[in-house]
């Protein structure tokens, strides 16, 4: 079969990567992709933009591509799956109405409340209901949230109710674009973040191993919040008895609410929640998708083939169906770019990737591109993954930084903890 992967971080080269493994897969083609898949076995670019629905649909129709995997959220949110779907193609991925878990945080928050899901207190506003006032009666610290997608940045935890009036008086300005015309204000909730990620065909859950992050910059989750700068896989946090709880206080209720409205939810489906001390789950945010860099640790444990799971799920076929995986546990750190989460610089030559290549692991590419001299450079702020695996976290840890030391380029940057409460947890 011929599979195309949408996208061109992290994510995708490891979607690209496990699906060209599939006996059943003759072809990969990646839009747009990186360094990384282009020089991945049976695997090409095809240089379409992730959002151009309109040329991967004729793409997709002329070289008669049997799936479709979406990597990220903006062209889920703007209805590819839709097109793709209305054209008979098979495309694994949430509907523009169902990807609204992700593309709007305000819809998410009144659909949650709605069906009585755990999630923080929160009120709504656009620049003319603004209730100031409101704001001000809560107590510190607050999140704002702009309601729309705003590449990872729309989240400020602010420490005082006028940061918080600042902040949303910021985004009606302007400051993440249409993206802030409504904005959600809500309770902080404290407690340890866990990703809960499952596959869904409409009706049943699958949920894939249990992963989690690592959002700040600095160890010791220090500094600016960044698109992740690392993730492990098993959790220990989510027990057996709080993956119970996830699934059926969280991700059952959902999917079954999102079915009776009238807009099943197809695709990866991640949950990121606050394990509040008392055990409740509380729903943070939805992702209409795979995490980034979740994907990479996931997927490198994973033994079942993934495209018979996209087709289970197409044919709403997932119930009854088992994922295998590896028992070891997998850890993935993040490389980023000079200069990362703000701007950085490009162009810059990656030395040590054949190196690496000889190296138990797997280092994926994400902002990487070839130069015309045919070198792997950087061309974004994430840069590279580089996962380790062991039959510890420790284990995993300790292959995943042997990768690390292999590669250098000029600026990089990496967490030298990643997967650090886990192994406070082993030890
Ligand atoms: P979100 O995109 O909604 O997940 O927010 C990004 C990050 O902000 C989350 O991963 C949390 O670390 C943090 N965050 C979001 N909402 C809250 C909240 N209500 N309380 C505490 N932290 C939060």
């Amino acid at each position: 079969m011929r599979v195309l992967i949408i996208g061109s971080g992290g994510r995708e080269h490891a979607l690209a990567w496990k699906v060209a493994q599939s006996p059943r897969v003759s072809q990969v083609y990646v839009a747009p992709g990186n360094a990384g898949t282009r020089l991945e076995p049976h695997t090409s670019n095809v240089d379409i933009a992730a959002d151009d629905v309109a040329a991967l649909l004729a793409f997709a129709q002329r070289e008669k591509i049997d799936l479709t995997i979406v990597g990220p959220e903006a062209p889920l949110v703007i209805g590819l799956c839709d097109t793709f779907a209305s054209a008979g193609l098979r495309c694994f991925g949430p509907s523009r109405l169902a990807a609204r878990l992700e593309g709007s945080k305000a819809f998410t928050k009144d659909f949650l409340k709605r069906h009585g899901i755990p999630t923080a207190a929160y009120a709504k506003f656009t620049r003319d209901d603004f209730d100031a006032a409101w704001v001000r009666a809560q107590r510190a610290p607050l999140v704002v949230k702009a309601d729309g997608l705003a590449a990872g940045k729309g989240v400020v935890i602010c420490a005082t109710q006028e940061e918080a009036v600042g902040t949303a008086q910021d985004m009606f300005a302007g400051r993440f674009g249409k993206a802030g015309d409504l904005v959600v204000v809500e309770e902080f909730l404290e407690g340890e973040e866990a990703s809960f990620i499952a596959m869904v065909d409409g009706k049943t859950v699958l949920p894939l191993a249990t992963s989690q992050d690592h959002k700040r910059l600095g160890d010791a989750d220090a500094g600016p919040n960044t698109g992740g700068m690392g993730a492990y896989s098993p959790a220990p946090v989510v027990t057996p008895q709080m993956h119970e709880r996830i699934m059926r206080e969280v991700m059952l209720p959902t999917v079954a609410a999102l079915a009776r409205e009238g807009t099943p939810y197809l695709g990866f489906l991640y949950a990121g929640v606050m394990i509040h001390p008392d055990g409740t789950p509380n729903v943070l945010e939805f992702n209409c998708r795979f995490g980034d860099p979740e994907t990479q640790p996931i997927l490198a444990r994973m033994r079942s083939d993934l495209t018979a799971l996209c087709d289970a799920a197409l044919d709403g076929q997932l119930a009854g169906v088992e994922v295998q995986w590896d028992p070891r546990a997998a850890v993935g750190v993040v490389l980023a770019a000079g200069g990362y989460p703000d701007t950085v610089r490009k162009g810059d030559v990656i030395h040590g990737l054949d190196a690496a290549a000889k190296l138990p692991g797997k280092i994926f590419h994400a902002g990487t591109a070839l130069n015309e001299a045919g070198k792997v450079v950087t061309s974004g702020g994430r840069v590279l993954c580089a996962v380790g695996l062991g039959t510890t976290v420790r284990a995993a840890q300790k292959q995943a930084y042997e990768l690390v030391g292999a590669v250098c380029w000029e600026g990089m940057q990496y967490r030298k903890d990643i997967g650090f409460r886990a192994i406070a947890r082993e030890s």
